[in-house]
């Protein structure tokens, strides 16, 4: 840190300030065999393992596998195959970080990163669940090599679910517009009753089916919400769902012999509840197959609803500039001299799956890590899955802001670049200069919501005296508290610096 500015950054008392977040050990890089497509992984601990694919794309797709002590089935888990069924990798998430006493587990929370970013069922090109019925080395879809890795994986599991939020509530016999044969929610869905396989064995699905919805039931009171078996028949020539051929359980069923299950939970609930229902059910195949987490993700709507929440708090972008690491806050902008490399390190949030740092025209979703450099204006936006949290103007500049000399109550003090200044109630401000030095004409320094030149509002706010009275609240960064407010300090028209000030 030797050279860097201090302070910078770090002295805004308006928005809450976190610890930097201990980075995982990483131990040795890791391939899994089989893989034939790009990929990087990382052996983390002995009985988890983390492999990144496509990193930095909006195909990216992470595979978390948990080895138990004790040897058990392995349950692979898809969220995140639509990018509308929120509730798939919301729940998903949640059985990443389990310790396992028996079985393994392998979690893949966000199949469809693209599907997910744009909130959409579809992705890149089309439902990715009606792709495993396409050839392997089809060219022209791009989301095939998302599916092939899905196939692999699939290859190398015991059981399969497949995480849905589905429309109304599935019923066997036509009860009402919401309660029907046609709709999805709340139902295990399986191919097939059983399956017959070449050696002469044969896969029970349903009665697997209905021995995990016993269990989900005795979790849930209100009979509304029970799960049933919903057997779509799919390879049969009266199949309501034919298009369920191109689906990944169908591809696991009758491709790799896998018992694979839909968990279709009911889009008719609130998000948490949705995931709350998931949780149930994962728990509920948990235990059928004798997997033993140390601990089950809880189960229950209000924490649950408290844990998104939290999950979805951001109090800014860790980034190194030219070698000095600096946290951009919500509100600020990113300045830095033209040639000077940006590097992104880290979202300050309380998870970090899910958060997406985005170069706009630049291809990159996932810039965490990244090195750039800028000549011209550009921006990142920070998504939580579909969600825009926060974006940040990048500008680069040949004159940046070094400091603003104030005279603030008789003292006269200096500022660095996006440092806050405390003006206490009564107290009094008087913007002097800039510093580097520099001609007067061409920077303006601007307090946002104070008109300095009455008659004529020139965006100059030097030599006057400012008081919190003079300010016009509509102007505050912080509505309704509004006691923060920024100062603009543009040359040329262009924004070089800012600072900004806190009534207190
Ligand atoms: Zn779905």
């Amino acid at each position: 840190q030797k050279g860097c500015p201090e302070g910078t950054g770090y002295s805004n008392p308006f928005f809450h300030k976190r610890g930097v977040p201990k980075g995982r050990s990483i131990l040795t890089p890791f391939l899994i065999k089989g893989v034939a497509t790009k990929l990087t992984g990382y052996l983390i601990k002995s009985r988890r393992r983390v492999e990144e694919f496509f990193p930095g794309t909006n195909q990216e797709v992470k595979v978390y596998s948990i080895f138990g002590k004790r040897k058990g089935p392995t349950l692979l888990v898809f969220g995140g195959i639509q990018g509308d069924e929120p509730g798939g990798y919301l729940a998903a998430d949640r059985y990443v970080g389990l310790n396992l006493k028996k079985g393994n587990l392998i979690v893949v929370p966000r199949l469809n990163l693209a599907a997910i970013l744009a909130q959409k069922r579809e992705g890149l090109t089309g439902d990715m669940n009606r792709k495993f019925a396409l050839p392997k080395n089809i060219q022209q879809d791009p989301d095939i090599k998302v599916v092939n890795l899905a196939r692999d994986l699939i290859a190398n599991a015991d059981y399969i679910l497949n995480l849905h939020q589905g429309s109304g509530f599935y019923s066997p016999i036509w009860i009402n517009h919401q309660r029907n044969p046609l709709r999805w929610g709340q139902c295990n869905v399986i191919d097939a009753f059983v399956f017959d396989l070449p050696n002469g064995e044969r896969l029970e699905l349903e009665s697997f089916a209905q021995n995990v919805v016993r269990r989900i039931n005795s979790k849930i009171q209100d009979e509304n919400y029970h799960f049933l078996v919903n057997n779509t028949n799919t390879g049969d020539k009266k199949s309501l769902h034919k298009e369920q051929r191109k689906s990944l359980t169908y591809y696991a069923l009758t491709q790799k012999h896998k018992i694979a299950l839909g968990i279709e939970v009911t889009k008719k609930c609130s998000s948490p509840q949705a995931v709350a229902y998931l949780s149930i059910a994962i728990n509920s195949v948990l235990k059928e197959l004798g997997i033993a987490p140390e601990e089950f993700p809880g189960e229950d709507p209000d924490s649950i609803a408290e844990e998104l929440k939290k999950n979805e708090k951001f109090s800014g972008l860790k980034v190194k500039i030219n070698g000095c690491e600096k946290l951009i806050i919500p509100g600020q902008n990113i300045f830095l001299k033209i040639g000077e490399p940006l590097q992104i390190l880290n979202l300050e949030t309380e998870k970090s799956r899910g958060w997406y740092v985005n170069l706009v025209n630049s291809g990159s979703y996932n810039a965490l890590g990244q090195t750039y450099w800028f000549t011209k204006d550009n921006k990142l936006l920070i998504h939580k899955d579909g969600k825009l949290i926060a974006s940040f103007e990048i500008m680069p500049r040949s004159y940046l802001l070094g400091s603003l000399e104030v005279n603030l109550d008789g003292r006269v003090c200096r500022f660095h670049n996006q440092e806050t200044i405390l003006l206490p109630k009564n107290g009094r401000l008087r913007i002097l200069k800039v510093y580097p030095e520099k001609d007067k004409n061409k920077v303006k320094v601007n307090l946002k919501g104070f008109i300095g030149n009455k008659g004529y509002n020139d965006g100059e706010d030097s030599g006057y005296v400012i008081s919190a009275d003079d300010l016009i609240p509509k102007y505050a960064l912080d509505y309704p508290e509004n006691t923060f407010y920024r100062i603009e300090i543009s040359e040329q028209g262009n924004l070089v610096g800012e600072v900004f000030l806190k009534l207190t």
